[in-house]
Formats: structure tokens, sequence, C-alpha cells
């Protein structure tokens, strides 16, 4: 059972986009019920008169969307049974935050006199979610490609249904070389991609998806390529322009890897959750194929379903030479999803990596501490976590502090250690370099951030973090840096590792 302190943090957590439609207003169950009496039988009410629906069947979860999309958006949609179920809400975090990546000064605005803002929807499935979506919200332009027939036939008969934003889509077929669409099963199951559902009180519930692994027992390979049909090279026509790419990707390597959920259904069939290598290769061909389309795209941008594969994605963009690097969290329920986005346009103003902008003092709680440990101790591990990786690290066990200074290459070698620091050993380093105020020596080039450890009650410690130089070049790694330590911490630590974030 969560602790109420995890329930407020939870609740803190910011769960939806403020421009998003549904932001104050979450679905009202009862009056649709009232509206659409497609969606009555799909409706029942709690003891207290709260309309609810059975998340774990499939025609409710896919009535709900349908006259959401009816209702907030005056769309006609449809899909055939078992294919993947959007959610409304969730889908328009996406394209709110585009929104805000096309319209933000980050890179210079086109030079084309083209007004219609225009993006590609890779893998736009039956559903067509994102341009319907888009086109109907926003008026923008797209190009959604699918490789199935079954995606392509009902993307077009979405759009067809739409009239008043069926010029603004093109459905476009993805020639699927023989033998390159090879996916486990072939029968369509009851099981989600990992969304998540905002419920008529506005909290938002897992959807299929098993939560993201905490780094700590992910398998993954990292290094297995994509050897699926073209995704964006091949796809996109000579002399075409987009201000953005979009992509909700297959995210596992097998059906066994996306598992079951048994309380919730939204549907997904093996050629929409799965491809070899799992979403780490198919946003990896992504990233390789930006690399030769340069700036065909303004922003490239996917949803990515783990951190650990965000981290190993963002690093691999910083070795790719582009120019700017953004993350962003959607939260939804127990279980968070990542944009990542990147351009090849020189940017307008400096900033590089992600989070450059954000805040300079970062915090965590350790919860759950191991009896036998206390502040020293993590203050040492600390120390020689980030000493193994070549950092400079002045320990000053009076203040509780460690002043750590590591350049880009220690930073980029710290945030790919997901799997090595498994290996390492529990025991503690001895007490080295150990001082008492020395002066922390900073450089331009380098990262460099102050950690406090400070107990708060027995067996439950906050950690600090403040970055010591904003204007550092490697100052947009300091959050991820910060997120990597807390992991470690966690695994390390605490009794509930899985309580990660
Ligand atoms: N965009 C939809 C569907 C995502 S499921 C949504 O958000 O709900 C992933 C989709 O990617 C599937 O429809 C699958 O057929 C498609 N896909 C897989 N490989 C592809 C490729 N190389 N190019 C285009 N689409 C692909």
């Amino acid at each position: 059972m969560p602790s109420k302190k995890s329930k407020r943090k939870r609740a803190e957590r910011p769960t939806i986009h403020p421009k998003n439609k549904y932001a104050d207003n979450p679905p009202d169950f009862a009056l649709l019920a009232s509206l659409y009496p497609s969606f009555t039988p799909f409706v029942w009410y709690t003891g207290d008169g709260r309309a609810r629906i059975d998340w774990t069947d499939f025609n409710a979860t896919r009535e709900l969307t349908r006259v959401l999309l009816l209702h907030d958006h005056g769309l006609n949609w449809w899909i055939p049974d078992g294919q993947l179920c959007p959610t409304v809400p969730n889908r328009s975090n996406y394209i709110h935050w585009i929104q805000d990546l096309v319209s933000s000064d980050i890179i210079p605005k086109n030079n084309t006199n083209e007004k219609i803002v225009r993006g590609f929807d890779i893998g736009t499935g039956t559903n067509c979610i994102y341009p319907l979506l888009g086109a109907s919200l926003l008026g923008w332009s797209f190009v959604g490609s699918d490789v199935t027939d079954i995606a392509v036939d009902w993307a077009e008969r979405n759009v067809k249904s739409n009239p008043h934003v069926a010029e603004l889509i093109e459905i476009r077929r993805v020639q699927c070389c023989h033998g390159t669409l090879s996916v486990e099963g072939s029968h369509c199951r009851e099981s989600g991609n990992g969304e998540s559902k905002v419920d008529k009180s506005g909290s938002v519930t897992d959807e299929a998806k098993p939560s993201p692994s905490p780094s700590f027992t992910l398998k993954t390979d990292l290094n297995r390529n994509y050897s699926g049909p073209p995704v964006l090279l091949g796809v996109v026509r000579d002399g075409e322009k987009f201000d953005f790419c979009m992509c909700n990707p297959p995210f596992f390597d097998s059906m066994e890897e996306a598992g079951l959920n048994p309380k919730t259904s939204c549907g997904g069939t093996p050629e929409e959750m799965v491809c070899p290598g799992g979403e780490n290769a198919f946003i990896s061909r992504i990233i390789e194929d930006s690399v030769v389309l340069k700036e065909t795209f303004r922003w490239y941008t996917s949803m990515v379903g783990r951190k650990i594969i965000l981290k190993f994605l963002t690093s691999k963009l910083r070795e790719m030479g582009v120019t700017v690097v953004k993350t962003t969290e959607f939260v939804q329920g127990q279980t968070c999803r990542w944009g990542l986005a990147w351009s090849f346009v020189p940017p307008a103003r400096k900033i590089v990596f992600p989070h450059a902008t954000e805040k300079s003092n970062l915090s965590f709680t350790l919860e759950g501490l191991q009896r036998q440990f206390g502040a020293i101790h993590v203050l040492q591990s600390i120390e020689s976590f980030f000493r193994t990786f070549g950092a400079s690290c002045v320990m000053n066990t009076c203040l509780f502090t460690v002043n750590i200074t590591a350049s880009y290459d220690q930073c980029n070698a710290v945030l790919k250690n997901e799997a090595t620091y498994l290996k390492e050993d529990a025991s503690f380093n001895t007490m080295e370099n150990i001082s008492c105020g020395s002066s922390p020596h900073f450089s331009l080039n380098s990262l460099s951030f102050q950690i406090s450890v400070f107990q708060q009650i027995p067996g439950t410690l906050l950690v600090k973090a403040s970055l010591q130089l904003r204007d550092s070049t490697v100052s947009g790694m300091f959050s991820l840096m910060v997120q990597q330590l807390e992991e470690i911490l966690r695994h390390k630590f605490c009794k509930s590792k899985a309580g990660s974030n």
C-alpha cells in the first residue's frame, strides 16, 4: 500500500499539459452516458454516485475514445476489434508538447512562407489519432505513415469520415521489404502499449503496459539494430519539408515483454506493439535517419517508454552532433513516459542539452533506508560513485557535502553506467580525500555541483544537489546526473527499490 507521502508526491507531479482540454475538465462519464446512448451500457455508478467504466473491457475503452473524439473534437472515429485504442487526454499531451516546441524560439522559425504547421506521424496506426487531433485542435497538416494494410486502410477510413480535416491528412503506406516485418504472434491479444487513462475524477490509471522496469532489472540489449521496414528515409519524399515528426513506437521486443495487464484492456496487436530490438532499436533508426535528413524536419520527436532508453538515446544524440535535445516527462498514473526531441537546425539561442534552463537545485528523498545505513554511508557512496568515472570529488564530512566536478566525457560515462553499477562491490570505499572545506574549482567545460545529505527522520534522508555554474556548456546534463544518482542510491540503500522518482 503506498504511503501517504508517496501518494502526496504522486499527486504533486504534473499529469497533464496545461493546454490540454482535459487539464481542468476531465471526461465526465455521466454526462457522456446521458448524451450518447451507445456509451450508456458501459457506465456504472459507485455507492457515492461516481460514474465509472470497466477499463478491462476493450469495448468500453473504445467507446469512450469514440465519444470523446466526437463530443470534444467533432471527430468521427472507429477502430476494429483488438487494435490499439488510444486515450484522448494522454495523446493530447504529446500534441501540446510539440505545439510548445514548434512555437518556441529555441530554433529559428522556418523561412518559408508556409503558414500551416506540417507534421509526420511515424506509425499512425488504425486509430490515426495524432493526425486527427493535431488537425482538429491546431489546424496542422500531416503525413501519417504505416506498414500494415489494416492500419493504412483504417487510418484512411478515419480520415475520410472527417471531411473538415481530411484535406490536411495524407496517409502514406511504407513499402515493407519482404521479410523485414517480423513480429511475434499473429493474432490480437488483449494487451496495451502502456497508456494511462484519466478517469472522471481526474485521476490517471494505467493501461495495459507494464510499469517501466527500474533500470537495475532491465535486460534490454541496447546494441540491437532495427531490421524492419523503412522509417523516415525512403518514406519522406525528395524536397519535402516538415516542422516535426512524432512517433509512438512499437515499444517491445516481444509480446512476452509487452505482457498482459488484467486490469485494463486497450487492445494492441503484435504489429503495433513489437519490433525486433524494441523501442530502442526503432527510435535509434529514427535518429540515424535524422542524421541523413538533417533539416528536412525542424524537430524530430518520439515517445520513449523507459528511462534507461531515454538516457541511452540522449547520449547517442549528443554523439550524432545534433544542435538541440529536449526531453519531457509524461506522468501517467504509476508509470511515466518521456518525450524526446532533437534538431539539426542551429539554435537561435544557446540551449544545447535538455533541462539547460531548468532548475539548478534538485532534491530527492531516500525513504526506507536499511537499518545499518546512515547519512555518512550515503555520502561516501556518492563520492566513490562519481570517482569511479574519474570525476573530481571533494567530500566534506563536517558539512555532509560532496563537491563534484565532471568533464563532458565523465558525465557521459556516468549516464551510460546503468548496467555496470550493478556489479559494483557493495562494500564502501575507505575514507580518502576527505577534507573540511576545500574550495572547488569551476570550469565552463565541466559540470560542477554540490551534493548535500541531510537526515530527516530515522530511515529517511534528503539528498540535495545544487549546480555550481549554470552557464557551463554541460549544465544541461545536471538533472540527468541527479536522476542517475537517485536510482543508484535507491538501489543500494533502500528496502523498497522500485519507488524511484
Ligand atoms: N500512433 C498510433 C499507433 C502506434 S502503434 C497510436 O499512438 O496509438 C505503432 C504503429 O507503428 C503500428 O501501427 C505499426 O504498424 C507501425 N509501424 C511499425 N513499423 C513501422 C514503420 N517502419 N513505419 C511506419 N509505421 C510502422
